[in-house]
């Protein structure tokens, strides 16, 4: 972390002004200030003094709303200045339960603030406590505390299951695997969806256990899918991982033990991944990545077109698949552009030798498109929503595709 910039300031002089904007706050680190207030104008009343120690304009941290006071030196002054985007590089890079707890307080600050201020000039009606409780209600930064809180016990309460998309060979048009997509039923909410759930977990850290759950979980799925016939024997089971994952150096060991334990062979998996975490942890990815490869997994690329320009990463990291985002095939039919954007996608993931597999396939012309651009394999509503475990498993016996 670089480190904070020292300014000096002499008795008298004005270190912030009522009503200016501001991106810094400061951290006195020798010396005392006064805080003025301008009630009306030319009264100008001084509240009260700050010295070593203490932080002053902190609020413009958060927003840029105009200062509420003025501040002056009073003796000679050395300040530390934190400006805001330093704060913000300092906050993303902190642990990630600190910055939540961060976030939460200083948006429950500005907004008590600026009710407060609102509020303040009408008769008595609302107290603190009123503000605290109307705030604790509507605030998502609290729904996303609570379910941060809950999420953690959703494994050992059982809350979570996982759900299983067929993806369909292009070629024979019968299943050759399945996506594992996770679901979680809380007592009271009822279905959250995954796209609320995993964020959460994500940003608290917590995703790293759902994860090895659902990886053993989706193994143990794999195996009651091979025994059903010797023409299942190799379906293979698609399993997403965040980029949170990555920053466990085990996670290439705790993955193959639980493969060792459930008998599930290496290369009938794939690891989901996106583009997001090849760009944000590059070296520890790419060796667990390789270590995952060398054992056989397949190594997949979700939701590909959708995130960074550079492509460069493709030659680094051992990548097998290329999943085309949803996104193009939706647009494909009424959007050139998307269209070729696709195509594009898959000759380059073709000259890389890579496997294609479209997702969000819909209707039987989307599948036949994406069979005649030259895609390996589809997935989507088309051919299945994704299912619980029994019904997936009656779904595969009679599942055959003509399209
Ligand atoms: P994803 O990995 O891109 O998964 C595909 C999502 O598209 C799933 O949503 C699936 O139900 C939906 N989908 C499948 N076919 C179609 C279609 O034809 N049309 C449309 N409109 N949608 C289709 P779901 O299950 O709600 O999951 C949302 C996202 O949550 C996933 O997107 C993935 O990013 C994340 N997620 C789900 N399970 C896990 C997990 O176990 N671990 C991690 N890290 N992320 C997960
Ligand atoms: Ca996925
Ligand atoms: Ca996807």
């Amino acid at each position: 972390m670089s480190s904070l910039q020292k300014r000096n300031f002499q008795s008298g002089d004005t270190i912030m002004t009522q009503g200016q904007h501001g991106d810094n706050a400061f951290m006195i680190e020798k010396g005392r200030v006064e805080i003025l207030i301008e009630k009306e104008k030319g009264l100008v009343q001084r509240v009260g003094t700050r010295g070593a120690g203490t932080i002053i304009g902190e609020m413009a941290l958060i927003d840029d709303e105009p200062r509420t006071a003025t501040i002056k030196a009073t003796e000679e002054c050395s300040l530390l200045e934190i400006n805001r985007k330093e704060f913000n590089r300092r906050l993303e890079n902190s642990d990630p339960v600190m910055r939540m707890v961060m976030q939460i307080v200083l948006t429950r600050y500005r907004d008590m603030l600026s009710r407060a201020a609102i509020l303040g000039e009408q008769s008595g009606a609302n107290q603190p406590e009123d503000l605290e409780r109307e705030y604790a209600e509507k605030s998502n930064a609290v729904d996303t505390f609570k379910i941060a809180n809950e999420f953690a016990l959703a494994i050992e309460r059982d809350e979570l299951s996982l759900h299983y998309q067929p993806m369909i060979d292009l070629k024979t048009g019968s299943i050759n695997g399945f996506e594992a997509l996770m679901r979680w039923h809380h007592p009271e909410q009822g279905d959250i969806s995954p796209n609320v759930f995993i964020p959460i977990a994500e940003e608290t850290g917590l995703i790293a256990k759902a994860s090895l759950w659902a990886f053993e979980t989706a193994c143990k799925a794999l195996s009651k899918f091979q025994a059903l016939s010797d023409n299942h024997s190799d379906l293979f089971m698609s399993v997403n991982f965040s980029s949170e994952d990555f920053t466990n150096p085990q996670l290439a060991h705790e993955l193959l033990n639980i493969l060792n334990r459930t008998g599930i062979k290496p290369n009938n998996i794939h690891l989901e991944i996106t583009e997001r975490l090849l760009i944000s942890h590059p070296t520890r990815a790419k060796e667990t990545l390789e270590k995952c490869r060398d054992a056989g997994m397949e190594i997949s690329i979700d939701d590909f077109g959708t995130g960074y320009s550079s492509l460069s990463y493709l030659h680094y990291y051992p990548i097998d698949i290329l999943k085309i985002d949803r996104s193009f095939i939706k647009n494909m039919n009424e959007d050139k552009t998307a269209q070729e954007l696709a195509k594009s996608i898959i000759a380059l993931g073709q000259n890389m030798g890579m496997k294609i597999i479209a997702e969000g396939v819909e209707t039987e012309r989307d599948a036949s498109e994406v069979r005649a651009m030259g895609c390996d394999i589809a997935q989507g509503y088309f051919f299945s929503r994704p299912q619980d475990l029994n019904s997936a498993l009656n779904f595969v016996n009679s599942a055959e595709f003509d399209f």
